[in-house]
């Protein structure tokens, strides 16, 4: 299919968000086939995940950003349905606890970064701190300028201790955003989703578009890649997600390890 290599930015090329159609599907269209795929895709990762906890060599980092209602918790519950819980956890970063904030801004996320075998998910990153932190001012200026570099250099440590990194920034319009956020206030049981801060932050958009830009393409390594993934139609989203975690997987060629005992000389009482 190909999709990942699409959706993937290259090294040193530069994003720019309102260039890249956010209702975009790459030719695929909706239907039947489509479920018959991301099922296919999901029975893949399935098998993939299996393979990499029995080789106990690598491990996945799964990051993804996006704007409030840009799919980040649908992702996890379509997509991420296809790993087995052994060995994968998903981690949510809200706002810094008070011992949190009493680190560095990549000591709580170091802790949950995957072991060997495992997968690790993470919903909002160490990418929060160069962007909602950057547009409400949280610190200053000459503090998140400098920590493209910690990213770079935190995310090369993790590669070279076999930690593959997928990073995945899920791309809606802002029309979208609203028609998401007016549902939330429209079904009761989506109620429970509507957070102030959301509508606060809708009227900064330009401002986090700019910094996630300018996060994007600074911290976007042949190691650590970023794919920008049109998340308007959430079947694309859906599909795309699972395509690029398959590709990924496929191309790391794992095997299952050779047994540690002789299979030969065991017997099995009757
Ligand atoms: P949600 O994921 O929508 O439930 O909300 C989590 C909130 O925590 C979002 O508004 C994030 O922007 C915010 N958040 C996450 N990490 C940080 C951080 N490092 N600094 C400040 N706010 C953060
Ligand atoms: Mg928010």
């Amino acid at each position: 299919m190909d999709l990942a290599r699409r959706l993937r930015l290259r090294p040193g090329d530069r994003v720019h968000l309102a260039d890249v159609d956010a209702a975009g599907t790459h030719g695929f269209e909706k239907g039947d086939d489509l479920d018959k795929a991301l099922a296919k895709n999901l029975a893949r990762l399935d098998e993939l995940q299996y393979v990499m906890y029995a080789e106990h060599r690598r491990a996945l980092l799964v990051v993804l950003q996006g704007m409030d209602a840009s799919g980040k918790d649908g992702t996890i519950r379509h997509v991420m349905s296809g790993f087995n819980p052994q060995g994968c956890r998903v981690t949510s970063f809200k706002m810094p606890t008070p011992v949190e904030l009493a680190h560095d801004f990549l000591w709580r996320v170091h802790q949950v970064a995957p072991g060997k075998g495992d997968v690790a998910i993470f919903n909002r990153s160490h990418y929060e701190d160069v962007v909602v932190v950057r547009v409400h001012k949280l610190v200053p200026v000459s503090v998140w300028k400098r920590r493209y570099d910690h990213i770079n250099d935190f995310e090369r440590q993790l590669a070279d201790n076999e930690v593959v990194i997928v990073k995945v920034f899920l791309h809606i319009s802002k029309d979208e955003q609203k028609q998401r956020l007016l549902r939330r206030l429209e079904d009761p049981k989506r109620h429970w989703k509507v957070s102030l801060s959301d509508f606060e932050d809708r009227k900064r958009w330009k401002d986090y578009q700019r910094a996630y830009e300018d996060a994007i393409t600074e911290c976007n390594t042949k190691e650590a890649p970023w794919y920008v993934v049109p998340a308007d139609k959430k079947w694309f989203r859906n599909l795309a997600v699972s395509q690029i975690l398959v590709e990924t997987l496929e191309a790391l060629d794992m095997r299952f390890p050779k047994p540690t005992v002789d299979l030969a000389s065991i017997k099995l009482d009757a």
